[in-house]
């Protein structure tokens, strides 16, 4: 039996450490670390099972170097959230309801995530006294 994990893992090697991904992909994981934002939470962490290759789990947090797959139809805002940003922290996409983003950081890092360009600790943390002013006018 493991022991279960008391930090967040944020870097390949300590992935790896954790037996969440083999040692031969930790230069992959690492290369995917650079350009997105990486967090498993021990919580996430102690639903995997590493001795499942295919792990459900796992394939939603741990890093694919397929990530670094770019086409040209690509986008770095695929949802268009910039065309529904009128101020920082506001997307106002439908006439009922409004998505307010107070913070760029996530406790974990979901490999599917659509606002991958837009969150993890690059981004900031969290809107400044004024942009939650301005947000909330
Ligand atoms: S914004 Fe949502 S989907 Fe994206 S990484 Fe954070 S929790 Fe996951």
């Amino acid at each position: 039996m493991t022991r279960p994990l008391r930090q967040t893992l944020r870097t390949a090697d300590q992935i790896v450490d954790a037996k969440l991904a083999p040692a031969d992909r930790a230069h992959d994981i690492a290369r995917v670390a650079d350009r997105y934002a990486v967090a498993i939470s021990p919580a996430i962490a102690g639903l995997i099972d590493p001795a499942d290759v295919n792990d459900p789990i796992a394939r939603q947090f741990v890093p694919d170097i397929r990530e670094l797959d770019h086409r040209p139809e690509d986008r770095a805002d695929p949802i268009g959230d910039d065309a529904h940003s009128p101020v920082t922290g506001i997307v106002h996409r439908y006439p009922d309801r409004v998505l307010l983003k107070i913070a760029s950081v996530c406790p974990v890092y979901c490999r599917f995530c659509f606002r991958r360009e837009m969150v993890g600790p690059t981004h900031g943390h969290a809107l400044s006294d004024a942009e939650f002013d301005s947000a909330l006018s």
